[in-house]
């Protein structure tokens, strides 16, 4: 019996341990395709040799996109630029053989293999090669350290500044890496519906500066409102959207949008697994004898580009057009992070009063 016990307890300590360094306890995480790690994302840079003709002479840069449209599909969108709202000068869709992708279409021949998009174009009768390579374009504001008199709202250890929104102790995932990770309900309500749901800061805030570091999952079998969805409210009311907006039009329900209230300036989202961050001033509204004066207002910079610049908040950032007039908020409330059934992860969160 000593034995045997002497022999399992370092065979349990052992599996514990190889689980505490998974990324996550869901395959969505885990199991990524191949091709999502090395093709998919942002792809910078430009025309080889001295062109002769006029367009890739005058626009010496080039930039793609490589966005997860499905199992082994991929939408991909070549241009001047990224997140400036530049037109693609060429976008098609294709798939992935032999963990390449080939495109050959309207004069474009090109390849992309891991880290690289290697081709040409027929401009009249002469062809100009070009070279792009894959960029994570990590946030200027990644890893942002709390400024002096900031409250840390999750540093990686626990969950001490937060509840669920009925009351309930946390139950999302705190994952080695230092990060949280959302538990959905949608995942666990069979098994036991306490599990799950939103979450909220117990302390209540009005005017803040916050800081917040995401991710979201490939999720190759499942696209618009339920890819990637999750939502950062303020004062428990008004929601920066969350969502795996990465190719998108940059809709008013997408990621770096106050939800059905503004659009984004530009689409700054980054591809699925990539760390991106929200840093937000948010100003809450002003009364004089229980009427509003001055709406609340909001500036938002995702991945460290402006998508909100100084937004009077006219109305909720609700669902359905009826809830937008709700009353605005007259007292302090808690910073919300939601449950869309998408196992998104965060770090790096703090706030600063104002
Ligand atoms: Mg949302």
């Amino acid at each position: 019996m000593f034995r045997m016990s002497k022999l399992i307890f370092p065979l349990i300590f052992i599996f514990i341990s190889a689980n505490a360094f998974a990324q996550s306890k869901s395959p969505i995480w885990n199991d990524v395709a191949k091709a999502d790690l090395e093709l998919m994302g942002d792809y910078v840079g430009g025309w080889l040799g001295e062109p002769e003709s006029n367009w890739p002479n005058n626009n010496p840069r080039l930039f793609a996109q490589v966005v997860n449209a499905g199992v082994g599909i991929y939408d991909i969108h070549l241009m001047q630029d990224l997140n400036r709202r530049a037109q693609p000068e060429f976008s098609t869709r294709a798939n992935v053989k032999r963990d390449k992708i080939t495109v050959k279409k309207d004069g474009w021949n090109f390849v992309i293999s891991k880290d690289k998009i290697e081709g040409s174009r027929m401009f009249g009768e002469e062809e100009v090669n070009f070279l792009l390579e894959r960029d994570p374009r990590i946030s200027p504001t990644m890893g942002k350290k709390p400024p002096q008199g900031a409250i840390v709202l999750f540093d990686g250890s626990d969950f001490d500044e937060w509840e669920h929104t009925d009351g309930r102790a946390v139950t999302w995932n705190i994952l080695a890496d230092g990060s949280m990770e959302i538990e959905p309900t949608a995942e666990n309500r069979d098994a036991d519906p306490k599990i799950g749901g939103g979450i909220q800061t117990k302390r209540k805030f009005g005017d803040v500066k916050f800081h917040m570091e995401f991710r979201y999952p490939v999720e190759p079998d499942r696209s618009g409102q339920g890819r990637g969805n999750s939502g950062l409210f303020f004062q428990g009311a008004y929601e920066a959207q969350v969502l795996n907006s990465y190719g998108l039009e940059g809709f008013w329900n997408q990621l770096g949008a106050l939800y059905k209230h503004s659009a984004p300036l530009v689409n700054a989202a980054r591809a699925p697994m990539i760390w991106q961050t929200y840093d937000v001033t948010y100003t809450a509204a002003r009364f004089e004898e229980g009427v509003v004066v001055e709406n609340p207002r909001i500036t938002v910079y995702l991945n460290g580009t402006l998508v909100q610049d100084d937004v009077e908040l006219k109305h909720h950032t609700a669902h359905w057009q009826n809830s937008r007039e709700d009353p605005v908020p007259d007292e302090p409330g808690p910073i919300m992070l939601q449950d869309h059934s998408n196992r998104i992860q965060f770090r790096n969160i703090w706030i600063k009063e104002l």
